[in-house]
């Protein structure tokens, strides 16, 4: 990515400007990056504008499981369960770190209760293919108790545990743009699209505006594909058309604690008193909890903040499952990200269908609206497909069968795991968190600086320095929010390491000493956002 030093970030837009492409794409989340994947892959010149940096929306705050869902299930959405349970083998065979198969325990507190899981999780596997040896169990009693010591089993005396895959939504984000990289695309973060360009009434390309230089560029193209998430409405306004259907904001919020206040050993399906879907799930040295699901109409702030009430929701089933009383001065930081959804009528949020759809307005200009993090593959297809077909481009779909970048890698986590004990001086945590982050470029990584910023931390010098040359970051937010999840699972160190990754970027792109105390009085400030919530509720 040649987007670092300004000389460089200059001549590259300068290279947007002088070209007409097949394609571009709109938003840098999931969404837009399997589309600049596939859409590369099939052979289309294609360029991917992203106003923030990749994965910054809604693609770094997800649940981050790549799944079909019992409860979609349960709704009736076969078709959205049987696609989703096949993409989670596909993506497992892109990028096995990155779709990682993991045991998901569900207790129950009735029998009948049990046997409706029992069901559900059975035609879910047949559905979705399941081999024999990631088929579900049940399990009772002192079985249960061994296999999940902190579950209360006088409570919830019996369980069913099957197979989930448990993503990095964000590192699968730019796993996905540098694949589209490599495969002949361009992809810029910190430009924002500002105009739709038209010639003759027909889309012809976007005006955009570099967010770091305040440059104003065009880049000219056959077709552009809208991928903006929670953005997607405001972008067909660029085109000033309005949508064949209205988009719905769907908040979700989860809660990060040390994995010491809750030592869970796999992660556990939980419901609220609501009977809605509360995941537990361990993290190296935390536990995530999630999800909330309440419609969000954005204000004056875009992004939503974390209420009270949505803490005190997360950590009730906490204290019904395993006995143990949280309280928001245990947790560590918090995020909250929204769900784009599309409108149908008379539906609450959590029961609208994460169905996604491609619309076509009259002037061409190409929306996708709707879907998860799990169908991404799919619906990159599909908005290529229409793409194609708008601008009359005769190439087939890629198989699509290349692995992602760090994906390359036969054998099991654990393995990769081994190889880099047996290599540089590091017990098995700190591994499992370079190869969930970095798949087999963790050697690559390390090779490039494998000492601690801060003693005792997890954050190594290399990752700041792959991050910059390899993935784009501009940022300390996008370092430590984004390339190393250091703010999510770490975030009393990202607060303490903050100046040293200030110097070793300004260092590199060559930032004055002001822009080096604004970056850390930035990432200072999101860091406390974060924990503002539970600052406020505890005292
Ligand atoms: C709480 C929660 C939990 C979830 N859990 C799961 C899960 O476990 N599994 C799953 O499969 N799905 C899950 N989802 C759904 C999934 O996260 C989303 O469907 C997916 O991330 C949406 O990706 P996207 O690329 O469409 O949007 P985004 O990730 O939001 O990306 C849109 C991008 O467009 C950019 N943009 C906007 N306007 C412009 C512009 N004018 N110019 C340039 N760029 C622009 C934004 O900056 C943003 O980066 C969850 C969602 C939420 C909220």
């Amino acid at each position: 990515m040649d987007f670092m030093k300004s000389s460089a970030r200059d001549n590259a837009l300068n290279a947007l400007e002088n070209q007409v492409y097949d394609l571009v794409v709109i938003g840098g989340g999931i969404t837009g990056a399997g589309i600049l994947r596939e859409a590369a892959l099939r052979g289309l010149s294609v360029a991917l504008l992203e106003a923030a940096d990749f994965a910054a929306g809604t693609s770094s705050k997800s649940t981050k499981l790549i799944h079909g869902g019992l409860r979609y299930l349960a709704m009736g959405h076969i078709h959205i369960v049987r696609e989703a349970a096949l993409e989670r083998k596909r993506v497992n065979q892109l990028a096995p770190h990155l779709a990682e198969p993991q045991w998901l325990m569900v207790p129950t507190s009735s029998y009948f209760e049990y046997l409706k899981y029992r069901v559900g999780i059975s035609v879910y596997e047949r559905l979705g293919q399941v081999n024999v040896s990631d088929r579900h169990f049940n399990l009772a009693a002192d079985e249960l108790k061994a296999f999940e010591p902190v579950l209360d089993v006088a409570a919830f005396p019996r369980a069913s545990v099957y197979r989930e895959y448990l993503t990095d939504d964000a590192r699968l984000v730019i796993a996905n743009i540098r694949a589209g990289i490599d495969a002949g695309g361009v992809a810029a973060n910190k430009i924002a699209v500002t105009g739709v360009l038209k010639d003759q009434g027909r889309v012809s390309g976007v005006q955009a505006r570099c967010t770091i230089s305040g440059r104003e560029i065009v880049v000219k193209a056959r077709g552009v594909i809208n991928a903006a998430g929670p953005w997607v409405e405001q972008v067909c306004s660029l085109d000033a058309i309005s949508m064949p259907k209205a988009m719905v904001l769907s908040k979700g919020v989860h809660l990060v604690i040390p994995h010491a206040k809750l030592p869970l050993e796999h992660m556990v399906f939980t419901q609220s008193l609501d009977q809605r879907p509360v995941f537990a799930i361990p993290r190296g040295d935390v536990v995530y909890i999630g999800t909330t699901d309440s419609v969000y109409q954005p204000g004056a702030k875009i992004w939503p903040e974390v209420l009270p009430e949505e803490i005190r929701y997360l950590l009730e089933p906490i204290r019904r499952y395993f006995g143990v009383r949280l309280t928001q001065a245990d947790c560590l930081t918090t995020w909250a990200g929204l769900r784009p959804l599309i409108y149908e009528a008379g539906k609450s949020s959590k029961e609208i269908s994460r169905k996604d759809e491609v619309w076509i307005s009259a002037s061409g200009l190409i929306t996708i609206a709707g879907g998860k993090l799990t169908g991404y593959r799919k619906m990159a297809e599909a908005a290529v497909d229409a793409a194609a077909d708008l601008i009359g481009f005769a190439g087939t779909r890629s198989a699509g069968d290349t692995p992602l970048p760090g994906g390359d890698f036969t054998g099991s986590i654990d393995d990769q795991v081994l190889h880099l004990t047996q290599r540089y001086p590091m017990n098995d945590g700190a591994a499992l968190r370079l190869v969930r982050l970095y798949g087999a470029e963790a050697s690559q990584v390390l090779a490039l600086g494998a000492e601690l910023l801060v003693s005792g931390g997890s954050l190594l010098a290399g990752e700041v320095a792959w991050a910059m040359q390899q993935e784009g970051a501009q940022s300390l937010e996008d370092v430590l929010y984004r390339r190393t999840r250091t703010a999510l699972y770490q975030p009393r160190e990202a607060a303490s390491v903050a100046s040293q990754v200030a110097a070793m970027m300004g260092a590199e792109l060559g930032w004055s000493d002001a822009k080096k105390a604004q970056e850390i009085a930035q990432m200072t400030a999101l860091l406390a956002a974060d924990t503002e919530s539970l600052v406020s509720v505890a005292a």
